[in-house]
């Protein structure tokens, strides 16, 4: 291979500081309002911020709290599941989502990854149907719906509800055979999401919200977040203390109003790199489901030949690009859920996607330029 060119510019997987210097008045104003005001817990900016994402996804109920992993311990909450109930959970996800039925002592029941997508299978989601089944969890991956329409029908035929984990798709929606189109997060019974730094809308620290379009099931959330309290002091229910900050609900709302710019930015950067990278032979592209609008959280392509994914990971490195292994060990195989008894092998899909997969550097603001450059190296490696 041929001396290597430096990258046009360091390209990085994120570059926040970069997106809040173009923000700076607006994020500094907020920062300066909530500290003048001294209500950092459950001031207005929460409330205010809470309306303009449901707004923003088509008028739907939003409770903040503190963290996506705890919004998807409240949804549990909210269920009023017994002990041992069984969670049906993808195997291929981000540990958090397993966390939370596992924390509840509810029995995470894991489900193989579709090859294509990455998302949960609802065939097999189907299958590992039992009398104990509470509750599906489904999550958007990488920026993608899952096969909503399947996974809403097998919801409503058994009476189980439906938990999207949207930490990864905010923004994202799906088209079902009906003509109706809905948001991420909006379909099952509860949706969540979360505000980490990296995240699409993410705020300067931990945050997260929950989304649901029952307006009893989101008083019940706002109480389970705040200690179980129906007024101040009055415990009805064994909650958490688990809120979103003022400061952080201030920042999010000036962030909120960048995201439709965002997203269409990581969009454009997924088209210029499918166009580049169409003809790579040693990798397939991210797939794309028609029904779903993709928000690229992650731009994710799987390397075809057993074994190389590192060497190509090594590779760009060299060449000043950084990339991501999204996930390098399915949630099965990790030393915390050995309790649960399952086998290596028992989820090849999810086993084979963890040496696969490899995440490029996606984000609003990375150029044309570095996104060829990027691609050009991926191609050279293959030649
Ligand atoms: C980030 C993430 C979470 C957890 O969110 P935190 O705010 O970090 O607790 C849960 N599920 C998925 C799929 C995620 O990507």
């Amino acid at each position: 291979m041929s001396i290597l060119p430096a990258p046009p510019s360091p390209i990085q997987l994120l570059d926040l500081a970069a997106e809040h210097a173009a923000l700076q008045p607006a994020l500094s104003e907020a920062v300066a309002e909530v500290m003048a005001s001294a209500a950092f817990i459950q001031g207005p900016a929460v409330g205010q911020f809470a309306a303009e994402l449901g707004g923003y996804l088509g008028g739907t109920h939003i409770t903040p709290c503190a963290n996506g992993t705890d919004a998807l311990t409240l949804a549990l909450m909210s269920l009023r599941l017994p002990a041992g109930a069984e969670i049906i959970i993808p195997a291929f996800t981000y540990v958090a989502t397993l966390e939370a039925a596992a924390l509840l002592g509810l029995k995470p029941v894991l489900v193989d990854a579709l090859p294509d997508t990455f998302n949960i299978d609802p065939v097999a989601v189907d299958a590992a149907l039992t009398p104990r089944t509470g509750a599906i969890v489904a999550v958007h991956l990488f920026g993608q719906c899952a096969d909503l329409e399947a996974l809403r029908a097998i919801s409503t035929r058994h009476g189980i509800p439906l938990i999207e984990d949207n930490a990864q798709a905010l923004g994202a929606s799906f088209t079902f055979a009906n003509g109706e189109t809905a948001y991420a997060g909006t379909v099952g019974e509860v949706g969540t999401t979360s505000f980490f730094p990296s995240k699409n809308l993410g705020c300067l620290g931990d945050g997260g919200a929950l989304i649901t379009h029952d307006a009893t099931r989101a008083a019940l959330l706002h109480q389970l977040a705040n200690h179980g309290q129906s007024r101040k002091y009055h415990h009805q229910h064994i909650g958490l203390n688990s809120r979103l900050d003022t400061l952080q609900a201030a920042l999010l709302r000036v962030k909120l109003r960048q995201l439709p710019t965002n997203t269409a930015a990581r969009q454009a950067v997924a088209a210029r790199y499918d166009t580049a990278l169409a003809a790579v032979p040693g990798i397939s592209i991210p797939a794309r489901d028609a029904r779903s609008s993709h928000v690229f959280h992650q731009y994710t392509v799987q390397v075809k030949e057993a074994g190389r994914r590192d060497e190509l990971q090594h590779f760009l490195k060299s060449c000043g690009v950084p990339t991501m292994i999204y996930y390098p060990l399915p949630v099965h195989a990790q030393p915390a859920y050995a309790y649960l008894g399952y086998q290596a092998g028992q989820f090849p899909m999810a086993e084979r996607l963890c040496g696969a997969v490899l995440s490029l550097p996606i984000h609003p603001l990375l150029t044309a330029e570095q996104v060829d450059y990027v691609a050009q190296y991926v191609g050279e490696f293959f030649k």
